[in-house]
């Protein structure tokens, strides 16, 4: 299956995709934690890529798209793919649909997980990451609204919505069951 996951930061986003590539057997491709891995092992693009990073603000497309084609070409995603944290702009899920029609392969679903606002604030706070300053995640929060929102109409039928506010667990039902009453097979 090729999945997108879309949701506020602090949704539970990551837990919830982690869980759920092992349990569909694809790899959980984030787009946050490939940056932070660089950053993390001071790699060219670690470096090219941190003042956003720490800024909350969004790393230009270009370089964003090139690492995010190179990763779904990998031997592993051959089969499928969760991509989670990408796309998160207009631009970048158009250029990701023209990239699926070059490759001839489909996307199956977008799972938009949900959370009001200050649930996904006081989850953000209490997680501690560095890059989670108040200013940080409030520039985040924004650009979600602005930016990632679109592409709920952009998406349009292949969007699953589900309820983040609960237990891990019940959450990640949630996900599956929605997936499945989604794809009848
Ligand atoms: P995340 O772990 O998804 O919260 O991402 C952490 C940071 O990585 C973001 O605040 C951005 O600086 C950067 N980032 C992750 N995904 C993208 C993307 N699709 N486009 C641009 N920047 C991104």
């Amino acid at each position: 299956m090729r999945l997108l996951i879309v949701g506020p930061q602090g949704a539970g986003k990551g837990t919830q995709a982690t869980l759920l590539a092992g349990n569909l057997g694809i790899p959980h491709v984030s787009t946050g934690d490939l940056f932070r891995d660089n950053v993390s092992r001071g790699t060219e693009l670690g470096k090219r890529v941190q003042q956003y990073l720490d800024a909350g603000d969004l790393v230009p497309d270009e370089v964003t798209s090139d690492m995010v084609a190179a990763r779904i070409a990998e031997a592993d995603a051959e089969g499928g793919f969760l991509l989670d944290g990408f796309p998160r702009s207009l631009s970048q899920s158009e250029w990701l649909s023209q990239l699926f029609a070059e490759r001839g392969i489909e996307l199956d679903a977008v799972i938009l997980l949900t959370a009001p606002d200050d649930v996904v604030v006081g989850r953000m706070l209490a997680r501690g990451r560095a890059d989670d300053t108040d200013a940080a995640i409030r520039r985040r929060l924004d650009i979600y609204h602005t930016e990632t929102t679109p592409l709920i109409d952009y998406y349009g039928d292949k969007i699953v919505t589900v309820d983040g506010v609960g237990q891990v667990e019940d959450v990640q039902q949630r996900i599956l069951s929605a997936l499945s009453a989604d794809s009848p097979s």
